[in-house]
């Protein structure tokens, strides 16, 4: 039995989610104590709840202490069943993060699966759709499976209330390095608003091409969704690369001005742009997992986050691979697993 301390490093959600993941991929069981100990709201919070209960669901994983506010489980793993699956969050609790915890499982299952994850599609401290789709997803097909995305709906905080859909199709996964993201080939960004006033969209994009150099208006459309989906608003932009596409996001929230959200994004992504590295702030952390079951990888970051350090600490817990963090003749952060 693994035991882990949930306060240890970035002391998060995450450290839940991916210790589910890797119980069900290795068959070891785990026992977490002090879970989100130095969060505001220490404990488990509706959206853990939601995602490692369909841990068990999908993994025939018994779990003790799975409770609202609860501070320690034990996860004993069963065998994964690919298969339809629905979970609903219940507030805007991030879809993508339980997306997070069943994707390797269910992607190196024996039969295809299908997910529909219900709650929060751009809400903060998570991936929005659009990173999952089409910065996380890509690299991770070039392992191996193949995964379709859609949004059916949006869901903001605090309504939530979004609904995505997910396609497996397994596959072994393979060691894959991305050192080069090589040319720019696209830039392009969307402020998603619904049911507010199409000013506060206007002063988001304002704010962002302040602080983008080469960005002009056309690059960042405006688009309205039905008033039922919202309120919310968030920003997302977008560069493509030929090997990766970065996703930088700014979401709306009470108290935050449209001009704070837009300044923080577009330097967000200026500072990437500028640099030559694979991985963006969070790609690095969700890499992780894939490529120490897949056996190694390696990629080049911007710099290394706590919450990467973390998972790294994580991994070697459960499979023994340990996670280098040095630089490449470039002088770029250069993370190697396996
Ligand atoms: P807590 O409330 O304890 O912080 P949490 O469940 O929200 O818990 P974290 O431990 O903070 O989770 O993990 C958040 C995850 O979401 C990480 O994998 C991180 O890479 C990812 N993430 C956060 N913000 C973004 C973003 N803007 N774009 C892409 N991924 C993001």
């Amino acid at each position: 039995m693994i035991t882990i301390d949930g306060s240890e490093g970035e002391g998060g959600g995450q450290v839940l989610r991916y210790a589910c993941a890797l119980s069900l991929l290795t068959g070891e069981p785990f026992t977490i104590e002090k879970i989100r100990a130095g969060r505001d709201q220490p404990g488990l919070m509706r959206q853990h709840l939601t995602a490692i209960e369909a841990a068990c669901v999908v993994g025939g994983a018994e779990c003790e202490g799975l409770e609202l506010g609860s501070n320690r489980i034990a996860f004993r793993p069963g065998r994964v069943q690919p298969g339809d699956y629905r979970f609903a969050v219940g507030t805007a609790g991030s879809t993508a993060l339980v997306l997070q915890t069943l994707l390797v499982p269910l992607a190196l299952a024996d039969a295809p699966s299908r997910l529909v994850i219900e709650g929060g599609t751009h809400a903060s401290m998570a991936p929005p759709f659009d990173f999952v789709a089409r910065c996380f997803l890509p690299v991770f097909e070039r392992m191996g499976p193949r995964v379709t995305a859609t949004i059916k709906r949006h869901g903001f905080f605090p309504r939530g209330g979004g609904r995505i859909e997910i396609g497996i199709e397994p596959a072994p996964l393979r060691r894959i390095e991305c050192l080069e993201r090589g040319d720019q080939v696209s830039r392009g960004g969307t402020v998603l608003f619904a049911s507010l006033d199409g000013d506060i969209a206007r002063r988001i994009r304002k704010a962002a091409l302040k602080n983008l150099p080469g960005w002009t208006e056309d690059d960042i459309v405006l688009r309205e969704l039905p008033a039922d989906q919202g309120p919310g608003v968030a920003l997302l932009l977008e560069a493509g690369f030929n090997h990766v596409t970065e996703v930088v996001s700014g979401f709306g929230k009470l108290g935050l001005s449209a001009e704070k959200i837009g300044a923080t994004a577009g330097k967000r992504m200026a500072g990437y742009e500028a640099s030559s590295a694979f991985a963006g702030p969070y790609l690095q952390d969700q890499l992780l997992l894939p490529m120490a079951i897949a056996g190694g990888g390696a990629f080049t970051s911007v710099k290394i986050s706590e919450h990467t350090r973390t998972a790294a600490r994580l991994i070697q817990k459960f499979t023994d691979r340990a996670t280098r963090f040095g630089e490449d003749e470039q002088g770029r952060q250069l993370v190697e697993v396996g």
